[in-house]
């Protein structure tokens, strides 16, 4: 984009409005930070009662390749991005050809693809586990006992440790991936995890590139259940290491928009990178409440062609994932005690059936030092009945 969407600029005799393809819970906090600084939304989901759509001023509800659906979108918005990295890439490249997409369909295909998207970590220098790509019979035939135990997870559209299975023989291999239906996979060497942290960045269509400070998280089941952002949680030399990593895997895929990259943190202490989400991602959540410009924020201003300045951590933060096995049947949890404790910011996403596993929304720590946001986090868990940190 050459010249900025200004906020509440007229288009055409229309209010500047931004667009989003998703509307989950991402696709709603972009609306949110959109509206904030007086752009008019409009949310693409197929479903009726999507977070984002319900707070959105337009609800296109189709299917994501409905062609009159995107032909909505196009003709409300000035400006288009995503939520949700499985968004059908021709989707983009139809809205693309009318309207500046952020991020682009070229770099959403390749996050959408595990074995694209280390290849492209290759290329950019930064280390990643052993693997190998299967793809076809010969190619299971051909994988080297060195990547065993291992973990196969399919190319495509897994998320939240949805469409891995681990393995330890070959005789595993062969069954998971006749599990998983002959899909082309990637397997992967199973690696010794001290931790793993991610980190954000946003980028402009100028080039221009800021950062986050880097995020410890905390898996359970797959699904990340805690960040933490405070001083010292993760050594010096290995963060500027994933911030450096990070930017050169953005700047070698041209970036524009907010793009997370997450690592592995070995026994040894080496840092690995996992994988990249081409949007804001669960582990910068913390962003809304303990730094001066949330990851939602910047994602508008790249998308308008805003400039960018270095967002600043004010304050040390924890972030506890809210899934649905918190609520009790009919019921919601106990709120008004968690909400008595200092520092605490809830983030609830509209969802109105709470299942196990559904991520419904989250709670934010915020305080002056570590110390004082991990003794609120951990009374917050046990409130909650959350595992303890
Ligand atoms: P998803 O797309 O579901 O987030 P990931 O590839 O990030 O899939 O895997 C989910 C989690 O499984 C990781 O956060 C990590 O805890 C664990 N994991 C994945 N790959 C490996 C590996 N090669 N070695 C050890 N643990 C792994
Ligand atoms: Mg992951």
């Amino acid at each position: 984009m050459n010249k900025p969407l200004l906020p509440g600029a007229l288009v055409n005799g229309q209010p500047a409005t931004l667009g989003v393809m998703g509307g989950g819970q991402l696709g709603r906090m972009f609306v949110h930070a959109a509206q904030a600084m007086g752009y008019f939304t409009a949310v693409l989901d197929p479903d009726t009662a999507s977070p984002a759509g319900l707070v959105s001023h337009h609800h296109v509800q189709t299917d994501y390749l409905d062609e009159q659906g995107l032909a909505q979108l196009i003709q409300r918005c000035a400006a288009i991005t995503t939520e949700f990295e499985n968004v059908p890439a021709p989707a983009l490249v139809t809205l693309g050809a009318h309207r500046p997409v952020a991020p682009s369909a070229d770099a959403v295909a390749i996050a959408q693809d595990r074995a694209l998207e280390k290849a492209h970590f290759v290329r950019c220098g930064v280390p990643v586990a052993p693997h190998a790509v299967i793809a076809t019979p010969a190619q299971l035939a051909a994988v080297s006992a060195d990547l065993l135990p291992g973990i196969l997870k399919t190319a495509r559209m897994g998320y939240d440790g949805k469409g891995q299975i681990r393995v330890k023989t070959a005789q595993e291999l062969a069954d998971a991936w006749a599990q998983l239906k002959n899909v082309p996979c990637v397997l992967e060497k199973m690696l010794p995890l001290k931790a793993e942290c991610s980190v954000l960045v946003a980028r402009g269509a100028d080039g221009q590139m800021v950062n986050f400070p880097v995020q410890l998280n905390l898996h359970r089941e797959g699904i990340l259940a805690v960040t933490t952002v405070t001083e010292g949680a993760v050594p010096t030399e290995l963060a500027d290491k994933a911030v450096a990593a990070t930017r050169a895997i953005a700047e070698g895929l041209n970036y524009v928009g907010v793009l997370c990259v997450e690592f592995f943190i070995l026994e040894g202490g080496q840092l690995v990178v996992n994988e990249m989400a081409p949007r804001p991602h669960n582990s910068g959540h913390y962003t809304l409440d303990a730094c001066d410009q949330s990851q939602f924020d910047l994602q508008v201003r790249t998308l308008a062609g805003l400039p960018l300045t270095q967002p600043r951590q004010h304050s040390q933060a924890i972030m506890l994932n809210l899934l649905g096995d918190l609520w009790p049947e009919g019921g919601s949890p106990a709120w008004d005690q968690v909400l008595a404790l200092p520092g605490t910011h809830l983030h609830l996403y509209g969802k109105l059936s709470a299942r196990p596993g559904r991520k419904m929304g989250h709670l934010n720590i915020t305080g002056a030092t570590p110390e004082a946001v991990r003794t609120t986090a951990l009374q917050a868990a046990a409130l909650l009945g959350i595992e303890a940190l």
